[in-house]
């Protein structure tokens, strides 16, 4: 089982980190061990001092594929929920600078939060969701999946070009504006479609 991460794929998104908008989906991946499971908490790690959080819609594959065409890409999934892809910024801030890979800013173990899926359906439809985060209470982030730059069934189409998708495949869509830290004590609470669906305390 892998996670596949799309960086950059909301326009306001890569403005506030200074990026230039992507002409292909950036793509990274967070190995099964970066995995944190409903309801389990984040322990902040010892290696950096400016974690943040990126709320994402997040897809589970449910057929295993490669070269799948944009227009069939639909049928590897059926299950959405929202998870975090938490990001060691300082040190992805040294990777970068060093043009080295970001890994150990992102793909370090409880790195990528998930919470309950949810099917999707008529009123629940891939292009159209609205998502929000809340951190103790205070909504920081508030997206909806119609403006990404890549949209899934794009990203699946490009990433199977290099990878085999497999059932249980996690795919984290990228995240809108408005990352920032988190600290010891935070309580992060993900909304989709205004149903509260992840839940996650940093500890
Ligand atoms: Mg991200």
């Amino acid at each position: 089982m892998k996670i596949i991460c799309v960086g950059r794929n909301y326009a306001d998104h890569a403005k506030e980190l200074k990026n230039d908008l992507p002409t292909a989906p950036v793509l990274f991946m967070k190995p099964k061990g970066a995995l944190l499971l409903p309801n389990k908490p984040l322990y902040y790690p010892d290696f950096t001092n400016d974690l943040h959080y990126e709320c994402e819609v997040v897809v589970r594959i449910c057929k295993n594929g490669k070269f799948v065409q944009e227009k069939f890409a639909n049928k590897y999934y059926t299950e959405v929920t929202l998870g975090i892809d938490f990001t060691a910024r300082d040190m992805q801030r040294e990777q970068q600078k060093k043009g080295l890979p970001w890994e150990i800013a992102k793909a370090f173990d409880g790195s990528a939060a998930i919470g309950s899926f949810v099917a999707l359906s008529e009123t629940m439809q891939i292009g159209a969701l609205s998502f929000r985060l809340d951190i103790n209470g205070t909504t920081v982030q508030e997206g909806n999946t119609t403006d990404m730059i890549f949209s899934v069934d794009k990203v699946i189409a490009y990433s199977t070009q290099y990878f085999t998708i497999n059932i249980g495949d996690m795919l984290f869509t990228g995240t809108p504006a408005g990352v920032g830290p988190v600290n010891k004590g935070d309580k992060l609470e993900g909304y989709l479609m205004g149903e509260k669906v992840l839940e996650v305390e940093v500890k």
